[in-house]
């Protein structure tokens, strides 16, 4: 069987860099949390780093560290047991942040009624953005992170800055 062409997403990540671009002036930075998923939803995560989709140049780079991290991507059902990494991960985030449930296990459809999770990530996080699939795919991902730079540019706007240099309540931006 001939393994079918990767989906065209081009539309979609020039509007994503554009965006990035015109809004931050800077690059984002995403950090990857899985609270139990099956890893599918990881892979389909890391092939945006592949060079078809080659998400460095839209300005998006995944980051190790919570503490430089814009976009919080989250896989799995949430698992109980990953209630400390989850609070410990969202805390050391600085504001502004945005939380995106990839994954139908994140969004509640595939362990609702399972003890040893809370069945869906909202339960746990603030989520800004759902992608649903089962895994979702690249070109459903782009979309996703699409929406969630919109949240991140209001919640940015929402701020107020103040500095030694700015009279309080001016944005320095
Ligand atoms: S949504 Fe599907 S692919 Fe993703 S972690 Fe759950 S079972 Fe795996």
């Amino acid at each position: 069987m001939t393994p079918s062409p990767p989906e065209d997403v081009g539309p979609v990540a020039d509007e994503l860099a554009a965006r990035i671009r015109h809004l931050f002036g800077r690059s984002l930075h995403i950090r990857t949390l899985d609270t139990g998923s099956c890893a599918a939803c990881e892979s389909e995560i890391r092939l945006l780093s592949a060079p078809h989709y080659d998400l460095h140049r839209l300005g998006l780079f995944f980051t190790p560290s919570p503490r430089h991290a814009d976009l919080l991507l989250v896989t799995g059902p949430a698992l109980r047991v990953m209630d400390e990494a989850v609070a410990k991960t969202w805390t050391a985030m600085p504001d502004p942040k945005v939380v995106v449930a990839v994954g139908a296990c994140a969004l509640g459809g595939v362990y609702p009624r399972d003890p040893f999770a809370h069945g869906q990530v909202d339960d746990i996080l603030p989520v800004d953005v759902y992608v649903p699939g089962c895994p979702p795919s690249p070109l459903a991902l782009l979309h996703g992170l699409l929406v969630a730079v919109g949240k991140l540019s209001d919640k940015a706007g929402a701020l107020t800055f103040v500095s030694d240099d700015s009279p309080e309540g001016s944005d320095p931006r």
